[in-house]
């Protein structure tokens, strides 16, 4: 079984259409960390097809805050403002939908999905001290994590953490990891729908987990036609800009 593994599409339906158009016809099943809504401007097309892919999804931040079962008081205003707006937006049923996305850690024949991190589905893994945790938190040799928006991941073998990169370079689609057995992988596929690597292009990946391997890919998208949906919206400044640099 291939999986097609997506994270934080944040509502952006042009970048998850770019990924899946180039992801066709190499996967089997499409997984989901978190962050379905949130940032921008299609929450309702981006839930619609999601729903329509069959994919299995865990909630995020994000989608508490959207659907309305978390406040966004622990949001920074810009967040907060989206987060309001979007809750307007969503039809009752794709609200539903959102309100009933499981809580993670899931397990996927024999590897985990987390959003954030094992312990707190809102905690941050950005460096080697936090992720070490969730190594060793791990039920499982992979673990697929999202929330930081940043690909790559790490890894622990011989009681050391190890820091992986993997961001394919500027046009080149994607880049393969080969799993080792003995190691403990914390691998992040990356943003969908806003990367804060600073690379724009939309960030997935593919794991073919009887062979071994995980891709991770980028591809472009366009951008400007987002950034026109969200000024239409009235969306905060903010976000229209940052899409543009990946940060
Ligand atoms: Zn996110």
């Amino acid at each position: 079984m291939r999986y097609l593994i997506l994270s934080d599409i944040h509502a952006n339906l042009t970048a998850l259409d770019a990924a899946l158009a180039a992801a066709k016809g190499r996967f089997d099943k499409v997984l989901c960390l978190g962050d379905v809504v949130g940032y921008g401007p299609d929450p309702n097309e981006v839930i619609d097809r999601i729903r329509e892919l069959g994919a299995l999804v865990i909630r995020g931040n994000h989608d508490k805050a959207g659907s309305g079962i978390a406040n966004a008081d622990d949001f920074n205003p810009v967040a907060r403002n989206v987060a309001l707006w979007t809750r307007e937006k969503l039809r009752p049923e794709n609200r539903e939908w959102l309100e009933k996305l499981p809580t993670g850690p899931s397990t996927v024949e024999g590897f985990s999905l987390v959003h954030g991190a094992f312990r707190d589905e809102d905690e941050y893994v950005f460096a080697p001290a936090q992720a070490l945790d969730g190594l060793l938190d791990a039920p499982s040799p992979i673990t697929f994590f999202g929330h930081t928006h940043l690909q790559g991941g790490f890894t622990l073998r011989d009681n050391k953490v190890g820091v992986l990169h993997f961001k394919p370079a500027a046009g080149t689609p994607s880049t393969t990891l080969t799993l080792e057995p003995g190691s403990t992988y914390l691998l992040n596929p990356g943003s969908v729908g806003q990367p804060r690597d600073g690379d724009a292009r939309a960030a997935f990946a593919i794991a073919d987990v009887p062979n071994n391997t995980v891709e991770f890919w980028r591809v472009p998208y366009d951008i400007k036609s987002v950034q026109e949906r969200m000024e239409q919206a009235g969306l905060p400044e903010p976000l229209i800009l940052r899409l543009s640099f990946g940060r």
